[in-house]
């Protein structure tokens, strides 16, 4: 028998898993890698912390997805390949071979360029470590009495849906003493998106009560505070980072063609410009027509790659595709409304929020979540 392997449970796996059970391979023996049993859906998690679901509402339940397609799982992250032999190592010591391999590991947390993240800010990746940590940051909060200053440092979609969500959080919860900052490099938040949206969300945080530090490019983080290339300091007693994804060691240092950063360079088939029998997907992926580092498009890219995994598995030649090169963003401003964004357009409102709550309880509902 041939061996199939999945590297992590991203977006586009999911469907590979759900295609695997109703279709299965013939021939071929499937292994799923995921370093936790369970993907906590993104789209959804500033609702979990704004107290609109529970988090089991936002999981999807790898294990079972892995168990239903009759794929093996292994409850361990991979720490390298070997493209040239054919091999990825995992955390656990177990090293698996492979006839074709898939990766959709996500992005890292760009916390390593950032002189004192890693020891005195919460980095929202891996989400399963946020997840656990929240909890404790809402305990600390609510047994300090006096003001709790909570600085998001890092202005895109992820950072301003955190800001939105925990300010309602703090609102229905009545944490009055915790004031939170939202802090960006650029004038306003939301760096590439439309200006309108851009303008709206910066009113909205004022309305809110929400700081906003913008033009502030962080240097690096000390006990307590943000310094900055220019301007003051910023005094924080929890830092939460969004600042971007960086890309993995291991592809590079494992034999894979990849961008400067390190993300794994792939044909418009989605298989490795260096290696044609590993496949990329997702934030991993540097797509031949470069795009965002963004979840809509490793969605988009799921069913073509469930397709052309099947079809080289299957002896046939895998499609051609490239995404699109609009994304709808729906962003959640923590009160049930959200913006939703289409290139230049933009718009906003309660219903927007419902259009996102029906999407995302959609996409749950058919990764076999009940919510
Ligand atoms: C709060 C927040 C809100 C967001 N909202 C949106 C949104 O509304 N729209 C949008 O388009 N994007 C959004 N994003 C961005 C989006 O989360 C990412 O772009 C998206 O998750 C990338 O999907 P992926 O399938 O590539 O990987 P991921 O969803 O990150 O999944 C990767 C999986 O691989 C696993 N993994 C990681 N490393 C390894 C390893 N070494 N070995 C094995 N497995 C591994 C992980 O545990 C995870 O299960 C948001 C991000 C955040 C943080």
């Amino acid at each position: 028998m041939k061996r199939l392997v999945l590297l992590g449970g991203g977006h586009a796996h999911v469907k590979v898993l759900t295609d695997l059970a109703e279709r299965p391979l013939a021939g071929w023996d499937v292994h799923l890698v995921s370093p936790y049993r369970r993907q906590i859906y993104s789209g959804m998690l500033p609702g979990w912390i704004a107290g609109h679901y529970p988090i089991e509402a936002c999981a999807i339940a790898l294990d079972a997805l892995a168990a239903d397609a009759r794929v093996k799982f292994h409850e361990s992250a991979a720490l390298g390949v070997d493209a040239a032999d054919n091999e990825i190592t995992c955390a656990d010591g177990t090293r698996l071979n492979f006839d074709l391999l898939s990766i959709n590991t996500g992005p890292l947390p760009a916390i390593n360029q950032l002189p004192g993240c890693v020891e005195h800010a919460l980095p929202i990746r891996p989400i399963e470590a946020f997840v656990a940590a929240w909890p404790e940051l809402v305990d600390r909060m609510l047994d300090r009495c006096r003001r709790f200053e909570l600085a998001i440092l890092g202005a895109g979609a992820a950072g301003v849906e955190l800001a939105f969500a925990a300010q309602y959080r703090a609102m229905v919860d009545g944490w009055s003493h915790v004031r939170i900052t939202l802090v960006g490099s650029g004038g306003l938040p939301l760096d590439g998106s439309p200006d309108r949206m851009r303008r709206q969300v910066g009113r909205l945080l004022a309305q809110r009560g929400v700081a906003w530090l913008g033009e502030r490019r962080a240097l690096g983080l000390v006990a307590g505070q943000i310094n900055f290339e220019r301007g003051p300091a910023q005094r924080f007693d929890a830092c939460l980072v969004v600042t971007g994804a960086s890309a993995p060691a291991w592809p590079r240092t494992g034999g894979l063609a990849t961008d400067e950063q390190g993300f794994i360079r792939v044909r418009d088939t989605l298989q490795s410009v260096s290696h044609p029998r590993i496949f990329a997907v997702g934030d991993v992926a540097a797509y031949a027509a470069a795009r965002p580092k963004a979840g809509v498009y490793a969605v988009k890219a799921a069913p073509v790659l469930a397709e052309n995994l099947r079809a080289v598995c299957e002896g046939r030649a895998p499609l051609p595709w490239t995404p699109q090169q609009r994304a709808l963003y729906l962003l959640s401003t923590g009160n049930r409304n959200a913006l939703a964004s289409w290139g230049r357009w933009s718009i906003g409102g309660g219903w927007v929020w419902k259009w996102k709550d029906r999407i995302d309880r959609g996409f749950m509902r058919r990764c076999g979540t009940d919510t």
